[in-house]
């Protein structure tokens, strides 16, 4: 424990992958936040309800948590206050501490959770959160670990050396401390100024597990994590709703769509095994023939529910014409959309963001392909919220380094 901590990075990212560091130490009150239908039968249990009542209580415990977003025991009327009164002596409705909050001129926001570490009284993990509205939707991007295993070389929270996967319950607790701070539940309304979707629908209407991490080194916890938020009775975010992003964990594809069904993202990158070696080592155990073969093979997948290719584009790396056409060719047969985006540079980075000019002649040659190839707008980048700038205060920026990054994204 603690020993890369001291390792220095230039040692690190060498590494196709490091090992997680943190263990989730249960705080001795537990929250129900984010807890499953399975997980809330067994908090009942703990205080005495009988099996038979069980299922009744968790209808109703569900209820309060997903629907109204209760915040203490009292409001929940329809439990008794006998029960109210034994589940708050064992457990709480805290959600994870919001460190910070940051308001992006363009309505971006970024949520700093506070989690707990391995060793109490430590100053515990951070862990971010962006939502990004839109007129008529709005995205949430959740984080499924405190930093990442993997070590992507264009991604800033790769660098991030402290690893700890979230318990599914810190998954579900994002999307809930994102409505909590949006008013985005019955009776309550958003902070004045905020800017949210505008069609009157729900002020969180998709998720994508874009965040920190490897959703998919995490499988249990993001899939029951999911599988609260999907519920109908609930949350009620549609699986077509939630896209998966993975780096391409291929021996885990296919159980994500028999076990999550949600849709699935895949980070690309580059065309050839030697490229995305080194952009994304995870290519280096399971390379890009393998990764398509899951793919193809990604169940449930269909036209209507295509497969997302990721494709940051890096400039002189992997946005000549050359690797468009290699592209459209690799992705031939298999359901797919393809995200181009435009690299979001960090302090320290080789890497630059291709011109404006390529990013669009290698969207026009995907589209004459077929392929609607929307370029992702960057957005946050003022507050440093925008893909693979997630990196939490756990590793804090200097103030130069921040101010770099805010110079970068003013001069675009
Ligand atoms: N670990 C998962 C999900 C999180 S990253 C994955 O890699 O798919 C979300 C997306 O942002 C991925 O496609 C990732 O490759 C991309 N990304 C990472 N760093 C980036 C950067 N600096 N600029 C643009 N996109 C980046
Ligand atoms: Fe991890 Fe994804 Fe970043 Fe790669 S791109 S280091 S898999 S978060």
């Amino acid at each position: 424990m603690a020993v890369l901590h001291h390792v220095p990075q230039s040692v690190v990212s060498g590494v196709l992958e490091k090992t997680p560091l943190e263990r989730y130490v249960a705080p001795a009150k537990p929250s129900l936040v984010g807890m499953s239908r399975a997980r809330l039968g067994e908090a009942l249990a703990a205080v005495g309800v009988a099996e038979r009542q069980r299922k009744m209580r968790v209808q109703q415990l569900w209820h309060w948590l997903y629907l109204r977003g209760a915040t203490s025991f009292d409001e929940m009327t329809s439990v008794s206050k006998e029960l109210r009164a034994e589940l708050a002596q064992r457990f709480t409705l805290d959600r994870p501490e919001v460190a910070a909050e940051q308001v992006s001129v363009d309505g971006t926001r970024k949520w700093l959770l506070r989690l707990p570490g391995e060793h109490p009284g430590e100053g515990g993990h951070e862990v971010e959160c962006v939502y990004i509205p839109e007129a008529d939707r709005a995205t949430l991007c959740v984080s499924s670990q405190v930093g990442c295993t993997l070590n992507c070389s264009f991604c800033h929270t790769g660098t991030q050396r402290l690893v700890r996967n979230l318990t599914a319950e810190e998954i579900v607790a994002q999307v809930i401390v994102a409505r909590d701070r949006l008013g985005d539940w019955p009776g309550r309304t958003p902070p004045e100024g905020a800017i949210v979707p505008t069609d009157g629908g729900r002020l969180v209407t998709n998720i994508v597990m874009m965040g920190m991490g490897e959703p998919l080194y995490n499988f249990e916890a993001v899939r029951d994590a999911l599988q609260v938020v999907a519920d109908g009775d609930g949350i009620a975010i549609s699986k077509r709703r939630i896209t998966l992003s993975t780096s391409g964990v291929v021996p885990m594809i296919e159980r994500a769509g028999t076990e999550i069904g949600v849709m699935l993202a895949v980070s690309l990158h580059a065309v050839r095994d030697d490229l995305r070696d080194e952009l994304v080592p995870l290519n280096r155990k399971y390379p890009i023939k393998e990764l398509l073969d899951a793919c193809r093979n990604y169940p449930g997948v269909s036209n209507a529910r295509r497969i997302t290719f990721e494709y940051v584009m890096l400039k002189g790396v992997n946005d000549q014409i050359a690797d468009a056409k290699a592209l459209v060719k690799l992705l031939k047969g298999i359901p797919a959309k393809i995200n181009l985006i435009p690299f979001n540079p960090w302090p320290g980075t080789k890497y630059e963001c291709s011109d404006w000019e390529q990013i669009e002649k290698f969207s026009e040659l995907i589209f004459n392909a077929g392929y609607s190839s929307p370029v992702r707008t960057p957005r946050g980048r003022d507050i440093l919220a925008a893909c693979g700038q997630l990196k939490s205060a756990t590793e804090k920026l200097t103030a130069r380094e921040r101010m770099a990054l805010r110079a970068m994204a003013m001069t675009d």
